[in-house]
């Protein structure tokens, strides 16, 4: 491995350069901007969330305008973004901004991992992106380019390990500005060039130090990774029966439900499914409503 410091430079100048210009980025972004994104980002494309994080902001600004509304409403305006219970979990973590921190988003990695929903990545990521805080950030971009460029391994493991976590905190600029930006940067090249299947060396500003080129571009050998499949499982079916639910003004009858999906054992397994996770609610017998 070379001097880590050699890696800064070139991530940090590229970053300055090819950033995308997104709206939960740069001086004019809010905290609660910052961490509506984290939410919705978590298993989402930026593509099919700049729409919906528009939306979102300008219905509820701030987060005491969510935590003032019904949980099912955020259930309603997330929409398609799949995932649904992270609507739950932004709302639930709004209530206790408004009741605990006076409304606003809290600033340390402590308090922030506290709320509802809130786990070490996203508490790492508002931390640092929203409040410029000194963290290591790791999501699967930054994992993906700190596995090759300094690991030389095509991917990291399936979930993150003890040496990783050490490796990315030794990588960490000492003062805190920089340390920000080397997050979202490390971020965003593994997001447009360092990519899972076609990482394009050729424009990386470290393909010259590079461990993985170095070593020839080895395959991948590690334990089987996660491959995320939709048609056919129950997830596909909670979706299906979800939006039969948010696009009706008020409670289904199960008689509308049971025309989403044939298969009546799966269907049913997933609408208790939402009730348990208290994405639907049963208002009256054999109706179904948003909470
Ligand atoms: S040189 Fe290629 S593999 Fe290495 S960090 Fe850059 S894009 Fe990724």
């Amino acid at each position: 491995m070379r001097g880590v410091s050699d890696l800064h430079s070139p991530v940090l100048a590229w970053y300055d350069e090819h950033a995308r210009a997104l709206p939960w980025r740069g001086n004019g972004a809010t905290a609660w901007s910052v961490m509506v994104s984290e939410f919705m980002l978590q298993q989402t494309p930026v593509v099919r969330v700049l729409p919906m994080h528009a939306q979102w902001l300008e219905r509820w600004p701030t987060p005491t305008a969510l935590a003032d509304d019904d949980s099912g409403e955020a259930v309603r305006a997330w929409g398609r973004l799949g995932y649904p219970r992270r609507a739950l979990r932004l709302h639930a973590a709004a209530v206790a901004i408004r009741d605990q921190h006076g409304g606003q988003v809290p600033e340390s990695y402590d308090d922030l991992v506290e709320l509802p929903g809130v786990g070490d990545y996203t508490a790492a990521a508002i931390a640092s992106f929203a409040h410029g805080r000194r963290h290591v950030v790791l999501d699967t971009n930054v994992r993906r380019v700190l596995a090759r460029a300094v690991s030389g391994e095509e991917f990291p493991p399936p979930s993150v390990r003890k040496a990783e976590r050490e490796l990315a905190t030794s990588l960490l600029p000492e003062d805190a500005p920089t340390a920000a930006t080397w997050a979202v940067a490390t971020m965003e090249l593994g997001a447009l060039v360092c990519t899972a299947t076609n990482p394009d060396c050729d424009r990386c500003p470290i393909t010259d130090r590079c461990a993985w080129v170095a070593a020839g571009r080895p395959a991948y050998d590690g334990p089987a990774r996660k491959v995320q499949s939709w048609a056919g499982t129950d997830r596909q079916v909670r979706g299906r029966l979800l939006a039969v639910v948010r696009e009706s003004a008020g409670a289904v009858p199960r008689r509308r439900l049971d025309q989403v999906w044939t298969d009546d054992a799966q269907r049913e397994r997933a609408l208790a499914s939402l009730v348990v996770d208290g994405l639907l609610v049963r208002v009256e017998p054999d109706h179904f409503a948003l909470p």
